[in-house]
């Protein structure tokens, strides 16, 4: 198929802003694409790569207008001046075509897969002198390359071609092309694509095998899989109640993570589908000796707890593993990984996906390596609880322990890949936070004995002019805000009292909790459910702390 022809369909689709005609135009094209299918698929959105692959081309805006000016002779102040015109280097790209001071003697007629290869083999270049290869393959496209031709090619490399044309186009157009468009179709090909990720696939099965293909469409190992999502519950009785046959499960503020296993082959994938195995030696190591499976797509929970404290640290930090490319030891070390495991989405040869979660818990729990005592692989800490109180009990763990909170998990629901179903409800302390004065602290119990930890807390009455209590934040601190927090205080304590501090009133710190209940123990007459340590507000002095006013206004509010 010449270029020229995927160009026309381009024009067209920008023509129109009704999406039943977009579907239309391009349900025509696929259908009569052949053996290009595949690509157009992809060139239909612009997209040289499905959405998990890297899409890295290498080549910024820069280096492209420099490429134009190579290929047509035309100086680079007057390609920059047209790109400003519009704001669309495609334009430019068109302009200078038209205006070339050079033309090439024979020039070849462009065929969508010429475009399609040369434009994915930029990201093969590696090294020197890979970006002047780069600029080169680009140029000789531009060079055989009518002005329009140009506008499209050069929107493509830079990722702009704004033809309004989303997943959901992509997926209709199918069902309409091989399928017969109706709703089941629709289903159909949208169910393959949870799967599969990759439209490609999706788009020749519905070619080669019509429905039935489809249907047989699963997740397969290396190709990575969309995550579940969760919704959010009110409170842990709402969980509860939202749930058929509910498991809660801390929720771990980490890196979401899917590996993938095949004997020595592991690659690991965060929940933006990208590879990160590169940087995660210690995982790729821990899926190696501590499970036993065969095969295995896990998913997980990555924390890394602080080696002195065995507090959380902040994903803020941790995720610099992500990014780095360099001294991955280093940072392996000084960020050490832990996977907490909380599904098993294929196992031996066999996706579960389809099996209720009380089935893939259970494989999971067998295939890991239990004499590895406190190995990188840990099972997420988990309960059945058998009452509210007990589920809450379990939450104000999660929290004691530094974690978010809770996930609430329905064991007869299957696992539906980028959907938030209701499978899945998260609980964690979600009003809007205060800022509090610290106005009384205990000494902790014993290995964090000279800590001062169990803060007392209050508000401001700017009417009377004094701090009101209104709880006590006993949980949810890690060891290193416990330091921190005994370095700031101690040197404001007035009284002692037993193991009793009182605090001269200075300390504001930002606390998240989940409701505010009336209280006869606190003088404001409120207390707040689950309080959390947010961080510390040293910009703020006692009277900027929050008003009593206001704590009134969210009780009555909530
Ligand atoms: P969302 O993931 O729902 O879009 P988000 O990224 O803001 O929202 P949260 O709202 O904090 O995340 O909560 C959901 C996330 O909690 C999950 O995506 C997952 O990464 C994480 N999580 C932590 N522990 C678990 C667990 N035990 N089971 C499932 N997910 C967990």
């Amino acid at each position: 198929m010449e270029y020229r022809r995927l160009v026309e369909i381009y024009d067209r689709l920008d023509a129109t802003s009704s999406t039943l005609k977009k579907t239309d135009i391009l349900a025509d094209a696929f259908s009569e694409a052949g053996d290009l299918l595949p690509e157009l698929i992809q060139l239909a959105r612009g997209r040289l790569f499905a959405s998990w692959e890297s899409d890295e081309l290498g080549v910024s805006s820069s280096l492209t207008a420099q490429a134009i000016a190579n290929a047509t002779g035309v100086n680079n102040d007057q390609i920059e001046s047209w790109w400003r015109e519009t704001g669309d280097l495609g334009d430019a790209a068109a302009n200078a075509i038209e205006n070339r001071a050079q033309t090439t003697l024979v020039s070849d007629t462009l065929e969508v897969r010429t475009v399609y290869e040369t434009l994915r083999g930029l990201t093969e270049y590696e090294g020197t002198g890979s970006q002047d290869r780069r600029i080169n393959d680009i140029a000789n496209l531009l060079a055989d390359a009518e002005p329009n031709e140009a506008r499209y090619i050069v929107r493509t490399i830079v990722g702009a071609m704004r033809l309004g044309v989303g997943e959901g186009t992509i997926r209709d157009a199918i069902a309409t092309a091989f399928l017969d468009g109706s709703d089941e179709a629709i289903q159909t090909v949208e169910r393959a694509y949870e799967v599969t990720n990759d439209f490609r696939t999706v788009g020749e099965t519905a070619h080669d095998q019509g429905r039935n293909g489809l249907k047989e469409l699963d997740i397969e190992l290396f190709r990575p899989v969309k995550a579940m999502l969760a919704q959010k519950a009110e409170n842990v009785a709402d969980a509860l109640n939202g749930t058929e046959q509910p498991l809660a499960e801390y929720k771990y503020d980490g890196m979401r993570t899917k590996i993938h296993i095949n004997g020595d082959e592991i690659r690991v994938f965060t929940r933006r589908l990208e590879n990160v195995t590169a940087q995660f030696p210690d995982i790729v190591a821990a899926a190696q000796e501590e499970i036993t499976a065969e095969s295995a797509i896990i998913e997980a929970e990555v924390v890394a707890y602080d080696p002195e404290t065995d507090s959380p640290i902040p994903f803020q930090e941790f995720s610099k593993r992500i990014k780095r490319k360099n001294d991955i030891n280093e940072m392996a070390a000084e960020y050490p990984a832990t996977v907490h495991v909380f599904d098993l989405l294929y196992h031996d040869g066999e996706p579960l996906i389809n099996r209720p979660l009380s089935q893939r818990i259970e494989c999971l729990e067998e295939i890991i390596d239990h004499d590895e005592d406190k190995g990188t692989i840990q099972r997420a800490e988990n309960h059945q609880p058998a009452s509210v109180e007990e589920a809450e009990s379990f939450y104000a763990d999660a929290l004691k322990a530094g974690q978010e909170g809770l996930i609430v998990k329905n064991m007869n629901a299957l696992y539906q890949p980028g959907s938030r179903v209701g499978y899945m409800l998260k609980v964690k302390p979600m009003m809007e936070p205060l800022d509090l004065v610290v106005v009384q602290a205990k000494w902790s119990e014993g290995r964090k004995s000279d800590w001062l930890g169990r803060l007392r807390l209050a508000c401001w009455d700017a009417e009377h002019e004094e701090l009101r209590e209104v709880g006590r934040m006993f949980s949810g601190l890690t060891d290193a805000e416990l330091r921190e927090i005994t370095a700031k205080l101690e040197p404001l304590i007035q009284s002692v009292d037993g193991r009793t501090a009182k605090i001269r009133p200075e300390i504001v710190i930002e606390v998240e909790y989940e409701e505010i209940q009336e209280s006869t123990t606190y003088d404001s007459g409120y207390a707040l459910r689950f309080p959390r340590f947010g961080g510390f507000r040293d910009d703020l002095g006692p009277e900027d702390a929050d008003q009593f006013e206001r704590v009134e206004r969210l009780y009555e509010e909530q």
